[in-house]
Order: C-alpha cells, then sequence, then structure tokens
C-alpha cells in the first residue's frame, strides 16, 4: 500500500504530535472530542522530510494524495474550491511537533479570484468582507510564498487610509478595498513579473511548498537552536476550512488561556477584537478587548468557551492556550496547546494541577522547562530605590521582572551594545515581529508601544524568561530619528531607563535591584524534585558570597572552587609577581608565605559558607604570565613596586609569553615546574580546614588537580599534596581525612581514566576544556567560526553551551567507565558551562555520573532537570 502522506483531522488524534504537527495532532483531538472545529486535513511531516530528500520538490504521490484529500473536505464541507458560487476557502498553517510560535507563516483565505470573490460577495451579502478578505489573502501569498515584502504593502494600505483620514482597516469602505486590491496586484506583477495566480489548486501547492520551506528560514532555524529542537523534525502543514470573524459586528477572534499565563491564577484569561481575522490580535495592530466583555457581547460564545477551555484543560492535564473566531455568533476553535507561560505561572500551574488532582508529582515536574527557573532567580526592583522612583509610563505587565538598561531601536543595534560593548539593553520598539528575535534574547528587558498580553513580544519574552512591558500607550517610539517619547519625556538612545514586567511600570534612568528567594510554590515544587533525582546537585563558587547564594539555591556542595580568582585580588598580586620572578627557590617561598595566610582564610569562608558539605579545590591553573602586567605603563609601576629595572620585568614578561597559552604552561604543569605553589596551597587548605574542624563544623578537604594528562603527572603532584598534608598534620597534631582527584579535561586524561585513577579518589570533567581541546577549537575564538558553522548548517547548536553528546559524550561515557575499572568507589562528576545544562545534565544522569556543579543562579535549574532525566530514565 503507498504511504499514507495525508489525514484528515477526523483520521488522526493528540497523540500523533510527531506525523501531524502538534496543531494538527490537537485539531484532530478536538474533532474527536466533538468541539466546533472547521474540518480540514494534515500533511504529514514525513512529507516535508520528502520534500527536502527530493531537492525541494513535492513528489506526484505526495501531491495526488493532497488533491484527494482536497476533494474529501470538499464533501465534508458541501463547498468546492474555486467554484464561484459555493467556494471552498482554506487557511494553509504550519505545525512542528513543538509549538514554534510566530516562527511560520500561515496564509488565510486561500482560494480567491476575481470570480471566486464576485461569488463570496453575493453568497455573503456582503461585498466588503470578501474584498477585505482578498487584499489580506493577496498581501498573505505574496509575502509568505513570494517572499515579496510586507512594506510595499504597508504603503498602499497607509497611503489610502491617510488620503480618507481613517484611523482602523474595518472603516475601509468596498471602493478603497478595490484599489487597494488593484494596487497589490500591480505591486505583485511589479515585483513577479506575472499576474498573481488564479488558479486555486497552483496557489494551494504554493503554499504547502512554502511552508515546507519556511522550516529553513532563518528566524525558524534560531528558534530551534535556542529551543533544542532538531532540524530533521520538520513541519506538517494544516488546509482548513476558513471561518470568518471579520463578517461584521457579530464576529471576532481570539486567544485564550485556562489559567492566566503571567500569573498562573486559575481563570480564564484572554483577549479578541471585534470583527478582524487571523493575526490581528497577536501582531497588536489594534489593542484587544479582554475576554470578559466577551461575556456581555456574545453570552452564548463565551459560554461555549468556558465549557471548552475546563474541557480541554482536564483532557490535556495542562493549561490550554486556544484560538477561536466567532462567525455570525458561532463558536469555531482554531487551536489548542499547552500554553506558553511565565516561570512564575509555570511553578503555580504545576503546584496547583497536582493539588486540584490533575496530575502526579513526576507530571508535574515534568511540566517546568528547567531554564525557565532562571527567571525566578533574577532580580527585582531594590524596593526602596523603586518607592523613590516615579514611572513615567504604564503598559501591560507581559513578562514579569526588572530590568534597566540602555535603550536601542532595532535589534541590530540592541546586539551591538550588548555583545560588543556589554551594555544592558532595554529594546524598545513600536511592536516587535518575529525578526527581532535575537535582539529580544540579548536584552534585558523589552517594551513595546502596541500590543496585548498575547502579542508576539509578550509571547516570545515569557518564552525567553525576560522581563517584558507591552502595549505602553504612553510611548512613542521614532526609530528611524532612534529616540522615543514618554508622552513630553524625551528619551535618545543609549540613555537608562528601567521596566517592571510585574506591573508594567517604566521609569527613567537606573534603579538597582535585589535578589530573588525561592519560597512558597517554588519551594514546595523545588522540594518535590530533590525527592526524585538521584544526581546531586553542587555548585561552582569561588568566593564565600556566591557559595552562599548557591546554598540559599540548594547546592550540596562545591564541585569547583578556582583559585586563581584568590591570587589575582589587588592586595596579593604583588607577591604573585615577586613569587613568580623570584630566582632562588628561597625567595619564591618567601613570595608565597604572603599568600598563604590570605588563601587560607579564603579557604575557611569557604568551608564556613558551607557547613561541613564538601568542597572540591582546585589547584592553580591558568599560565603565568597572565599574572604579569600587560602594558609599558603597567610595567613601570610594577617595576617600581617590587624595586627592580623596567628591563628585567620586560624580559620576564617577554620570556613567559606563550604562543598558545591555552596549550601551555598551566594546570598541573605549574605544580610540576614549582611544587612549592602546590606545597603552599596544600598547606593553606590542610590549615583552614583544621581550624574550621576545631569550630566544630566537619571538613573533608578535597583537592583537585587541573589539566592532568598522565597517571605520573598526578601521581607526581598528588605526592607533594600528601607530604605537605602530612607536616600539617603533624605540626598541628591532628589529622583529617582528605581526597585528591583530578579534573579530566584533556582527552588523553579521558583515555587513561583506568590507569589515572590509580591516584584519583574522584574525577571532574571540566568540559568547558575538555570541549576546546576534544574539539581543537578555542572557546575564546569559536563565536566568530561557529557563526559560519551555522550559516553553512553544518552544526546546529553550539558546543560550549550544549555538551556535544556525540563526540567529547563519548569520551565521558568511556571514562566513566574506565574510571569505575581503575577505581570502583571512584566520585564522578562535572563542572563547566554544561552542568547547568538540563539536555546536557540528563545525558550525564544517563551515563551515571554521581554530581553536577554549576554557577549558584543554575542550581534550581540543574535541580529540576536532575528529577527530570531520572523520570525520563525510569520510563
Ligand atoms: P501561528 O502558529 O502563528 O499561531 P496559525 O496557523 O495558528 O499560526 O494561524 C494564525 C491565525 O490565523 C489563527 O490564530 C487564526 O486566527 C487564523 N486562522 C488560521 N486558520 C484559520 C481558519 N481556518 N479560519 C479562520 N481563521 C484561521
Ligand atoms: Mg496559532
Ligand atoms: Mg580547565
Amino acid at each position: 500500500m503507498a504511504k499514507k502522506y495525508v489525514y484528515l483531522f477526523s483520521e488522526g488524534n493528540g497523540s500523533m504530535r510527531e506525523l501531524l504537527g502538534g496543531k494538527g495532532a490537537n485539531l484532530a483531538e478536538m474533532t474527536g472530542l466533538g468541539m466546533p472545529v472547521p474540518q480540514g486535513f494534515t500533511i504529514t511531516t514525513e512529507a516535508c522530510t520528502e520534500y527536502y530528500a527530493h531537492h525541494r520538490e513535492i513528489s506526484d504521490e505526495i501531491k495526488d494524495q493532497i488533491f484527494e484529500y482536497l476533494e474529501k473536505l470538499e464533501t465534508i464541507t458541501g463547498k468546492k474550491f474555486g467554484d464561484p458560487k459555493n467556494p471552498l476557502l482554506c487557511s494553509v498553517r504550519s505545525g512542528a511537533r513543538a509549538s514554534m510560535p510566530g516562527m511560520m507563516d500561515t496564509i488565510l483565505n486561500l482560494g480567491l479570484n476575481e470570480e471566486v470573490l464576485e461569488g463570496l460577495a453575493e453568497l455573503t451579502n456582503n461585498r466588503r468582507f470578501a474584498l477585505d478578505a482578498y487584499r489580506r489573502f493577496i498581501q498573505m501569498f505574496s509575502d509568505v510564498v513570494m517572499g515579496i515584502s510586507k512594506d510595499g504593502f504597508d504603503v498602499i494600505l497607509d497611503d489610502v487610509k491617510l488620503r480618507k483620514g481613517i484611523e482602523y482597516d474595518y472603516q475601509l469602505e468596498p471602493e478603497d478595498l478595490e484599489e487597494i486590491i488593484a494596487r497589490y496586484k500591480q505591486l505583485y506583477k511589479d515585483d513577479q513579473g506575472v499576474d498573481f495566480p488564479t488558479d486555486p489548486k497552483q496557489q494551494l501547492f504554493e503554499a504547502v511548498k512554502a511552508v515546507f520551506a519556511s522550516w529553513e528560514n532563518p528566524r525558524a532555524i534560531y528558534y530551534r537552536r535556542m529551543n533544542d529542537i532538531p532540524s530533521s523534525w520538520g513541519t506538517a502543514v494544516t488546509v482548513q476550512s476558513m471561518v470568518f470573524g471579520n463578517m461584521g459586528n457579530d464576529c471576532g477572534t481570539g486567544v485564550a488561556f485556562t489559567r492566566n499565563p503571567a500569573t498562573g491564577e486559575k481563570k480564564l484569561y484572554g483577549e479578541f477584537l471585534m470583527n478582524a481575522q487571523g493575526e490581528d490580535v497577536v501582531a497588536g495592530i489594534r489593542t484587544p478587548k479582554t475576554i470578559k466583555e466577551l461575556a456581555q457581547i456574545m453570552p452564548e460564545a463565551y459560554n461555549q468557551i468556558i465549557q471548552i477551555a475546563d474541557t480541554l484543560e482536564k483532557h490535556n492535564q495542562d493549561m490550554q492556550d486556544m484560538e477561536f473566531t466567532i462567525e455570525k455568533g458561532k463558536l469555531y476553535m482554531l487551536q489548542t496547546r499547552n500554553g506558553k507561560r511565565t516561570a512564575q505561572a509555570a511553578v503555580k500551574i504545576a503546584v496547583d494541577l497536582v493539588d486540584q488532582g490533575l496530575c502526579t508529582i513526576e507530571e508535574a515536574l515534568l511540566k517546568v522547562e528547567p531554564n525557565r527557573l532562571d527567571s525566578l532567580l533574577h532580580p527585582q526592583f531594590d524596593p526602596e530605590a523603586l518607592a523613590k522612583a516615579e514611572a513615567i509610563a504604564k503598559g501591560l505587565p507581559a513578562s514579569p521582572g526588572a530590568a534597566s538598561g540602555r535603550v536601542y531601536f532595532n535589534a541590530e543595534d540592541a546586539k551591538e551594545a550588548a555583545l560588543k560593548r556589554n551594555e544592558p539593553v532595554i529594546l524598545v520598539r513600536a511592536e516587535t515581529s518575529p525578526e527581532d528575535i535575537e535582539g529580544m534574547s540579548i536584552s534585558q528587558g523589552i517594551l513595546t508601544a502596541r500590543g496585548g498580553m498575547t502579542s508576539h513580544a509578550a509571547v516570545v519574552a515569557r518564552g525567553m524568561g525576560r522581563c517584558c512591558v507591552s502595549g505602553c500607550n504612553d510611548l512613542r517610539v521614532d526609530s528611524d530619528n532612534k529616540v522615543c517619547y514618554f508622552n513630553a519625556i524625551k528619551v535618545n538612545e543609549g540613555e537608562y531607563i528601567s521596566i517592571d514586567g510585574t506591573t508594567g511600570r517604566v521609569y527613567l534612568g537606573q534603579i538597582p535591584t535585589v535578589e530573588a528567594t525561592l519560597s512558597g510554590d517554588f519551594g514546595r515544587f523545588m522540594e518535590w524534585a530533590d525527592q526524585v533525582r538521584t544526581l546531586k546537585v553542587r555548585t561552582n563558587a569561588d568566593n564565600p558570597k556566591d557559595a552562599r547564594q548557591a546554598r540559599l539555591f540548594g547546592a550540596e556542595g562545591i564541585g569547583l572552587c578556582r583559585t586563581e580568582h584568590m591570587f589575582f585580588a589587588k592586595d596579593r598580586i604583588l607577591a604573585m609577581r615577586q613569587m613568580i620572578l623570584a630566582k632562588t627557590k628561597a625567595e619564591r617561598v618567601a613570595a608565597l608565605e604572603k599568600i598563604l595566610p590570605m588563601q587560607q582564610k579564603d579557604f575557611e569562608g569557604m568551608y564556613r559558607e558551607m557547613a561541613g558539605l564538601p568542597v572540591t579545590i582546585r589547584f592553580l591553573d591558568p599560565p603565568l604570565h597572565e599574572f604579569l602586567p600587560h602594558d609599558d605603563d603597567e610595567t613601570a609601576i610594577t617595576a617600581y613596586e617590587m624595586g627592580i629595572s623596567f628591563t628585567e620585568l620586560k624580559n620576564s614578561v617577554n620570556r613567559l609569553k606563550e604562543v598558545n597559552p591555552m596549550l601551555g604552561h598551566r594546570g598541573c604543569r605549574l605544580a610540576i615546574s614549582y611544587p612549592e605553589i602546590a606545597q603552599m596551597q596544600t598547606r593553606a587548605v590542610m590549615q583552614a580546614a583544621i581550624n574550621v574542624v576545631r569550630e566544630g563544623i566537619n571538613v573533608t578537604p578535597e583537592i583537585m588537580i587541573p589539566l592532568v594528562a598522565d597517571a605520573a603527572e598526578l601521581g607526581f603532584v598528588k605526592n607533594i599534596v600528601d607530604e605537605e598534608a602530612k607536616a600539617v598534620f603533624e605540626e598541628q597534631g591532628i589529622k583529617l581525612d582528605y581526597k585528591v582527584g583530578a579534573m579530566i579535561e584533556i582527552p588523553r586524561a579521558a583515555l587513561l581514566a583506568e590507569e589515572i585513577a590509580k591516584y584519583a579518589e574522584f574525577y571532574s570533567f571540566g568540559t568547558n576544556d575538555l570541549t576546546q581541546t576534544t574539539y581543537g577549537l578555542s572557546r575564546d575564538d569559536a563565536s566568530q567560526i561557529l557563526d559560519d558553522y551555522f550559516k553553512q548548517r553544518i552544526f546546529e547548536y553550539d558546543p560550549t553551551t550544549k555538551l556535544d553528546q556525540n563526540g567529547v559524550g563519548k569520551l565521558i561515557r568511556m571514562a566513566a567507565i574506565w574510571a569505575r575499572q581503575g577505581r570502583k568507589d571512584i566520585h564522578l562528576g562535572v563542572c563547566g558551562e554544561h552542568g547547568g545544562d538540563p539536555v546536557s545534565i540528563q545525558f550525564f544522569q544517563t551515563v551515571g555520573l554521581d554530581y553536577v556543579s554549576c554557577s549558584p543562579y543554575r542550581v534550581p535549574v540543574a535541580r529540576l532537570a536532575a528529577a527530570q532525566a531520572e523520570i525520563n530514565n525510569r520510563k
């Protein structure tokens, strides 16, 4: 039997996401539940894959099936495609497995031409409506299918509106629309060299191809990269008979959530526009009415929505985001999906669903994307400073959190400021479009003049956990001149404003922020995660303040304390430089002795802060020349401070310079050249531990040796540690257990994990360096190179932030096995960026590591990701 590439809604169901995409599967499911869904069919994601396999052509087999199902749809609806007397019009909609809001483009009113238009006008007795549908179709088809910029069409529309002195599209008269249509068609012909297509079947076929092609548009690719969606999935195409929200004042279109997507409150929440079609609501062209107002205007439709919302939420056991259209008082459901929500709402909804008996704890834990917790951990405005600040404007609280930053008016300038100059940025736009997505992602916050709570800006900002204020009516943006006005107050590009996405308020200047805490629903939710997970979560912290923050966020120890930061401090660097430039061992030891008490104090601080939890201290890692002055001025000052000549210092600096410092004299190699450094560090660790133990805190020091590549290398350094520790214990008359381990960050160490384990009681995979050294790609130089790789589709993601499971991951997997062969109870962990990345954490769980260690702010994210990994592994 021939492969089936097309399914009627009545042939599918909600479990067929992979094949029908989320939208198609849910439309099928709603059809099965007997809900009012305009009927249609879905062309599968496999057809999309086929399309790409055949050089972007749709095979005859698939084409035949599409037209076969079009006939079936004609039978179901009793209408006919291209028949002026009883025309079938449809929408062509894209839908991937995971929802990608705003990423792919929908075409509405397909099937119209001059004759069908006249027929539709007669049939509906509404010529204005038919003309409006046609002009929308011409514009959408030109833009989405043919790639003709919207701008030209907007100019025509605005021109007519201006001439007629009207503000809104719905005020256009039939003769205005006729003029617009004629001018649109001319624009199309000027651009394409041929007339606008009149054959509905050709329109349909071209539209389906365009949806397939849109899977590879740059926005979609970028969105996939940000959201871990593989490009191999492809998109399905849904062809659905049209219903019309733009037929008059008993019509409308809207969006509704079963719970408030900003706060999680259990109450129908939504917006709609009267006499409007499709994207009008989300595009933020007019500011919509709230769903509550619908109860007054069309109570019957409203009550039906309430009922359907309830059914869908129970059925899908999650908060639903629904799209609906009302045609002449009759309600139609056009979409449902698990709604996007703020992190705050996500946690509240997950907890409420458990309390309301709608799902289990495990299911609830899977409902919150770990990365989203990030926004709950970020600052709010300092209440005192806020009390003194005066709001200059107020918009809709579209995505919570607080941010101060410099104002930029387009994504390019915002990126430039954030990435090149490291500035905090508030992106200020009249309204956002999908092209802004990259600019939004690097901004601290987003402020728009137009658009409701479900506008593109709001949805995307919530998805990113970025704070956002939308629909700020007091704001006028003049992006050409790079200024904006809050009523009479003018703000130029680069000036500071502050926005509060929780209240919708906008302030002039900078307002300081305060840290967040884990409490209430969030605290409960995290306790559930802790009950479920088996993977431990530690933190990377180099100072007591970070350690404290991490413990507040639930860290179970320190997996990486980088000691070089303690050497770089201003009051220590002179001693460090004396150490480096010492001509004799005695001079070097004398210099180190000055550092010893300071370092010891640091370690005591860390141990106290962690109150008995494990602390892994990594010995000095960076190349020595980093401690020396970088230019002549600094050299002159330093030489004076040190009491040596400029030339002498300059020579030393030059001597220590390396061609390739990343692969140079660093890590354990330093301890081999200068054992005194390792001695001093051991002494600092042990004396600190003893002092803290004497205060009654339990400490088992863990010393980690960086950049190990060979067993003998580690053996040499371990020997120094053991001897020095012994000496300290004898002096102090006390003996502590301690552990020595290795950081695995060079492929050779992974390959020799069994042999090296002879000297190591634990390993921590330093995945940052391990990725660099496995790829032979410097992290600091990677971004330019990776940009080209992304463009050429060679890489889909950045291996420095998302673990390369195929290569680096394979090394870790093998090394874990070999390590346990060398030492059965060896303790295995990960430190490095990947330790806080949910997808990577799932992998580490599968490989059987004991813990991950990540930066303090990633700790809650890692705790939840570890719980999800455990739940997924049990399945
Ligand atoms: P997105 O994935 O960007 O939300 P959709 O495919 O949902 O795109 O289409 C956008 C909007 O177009 C919908 O919210 C709906 O209002 C309108 N639309 C889509 N199909 C139809 C249809 N068959 N009849 C009426 N309106 C439709
Ligand atoms: Mg939609
Ligand atoms: Mg390293």
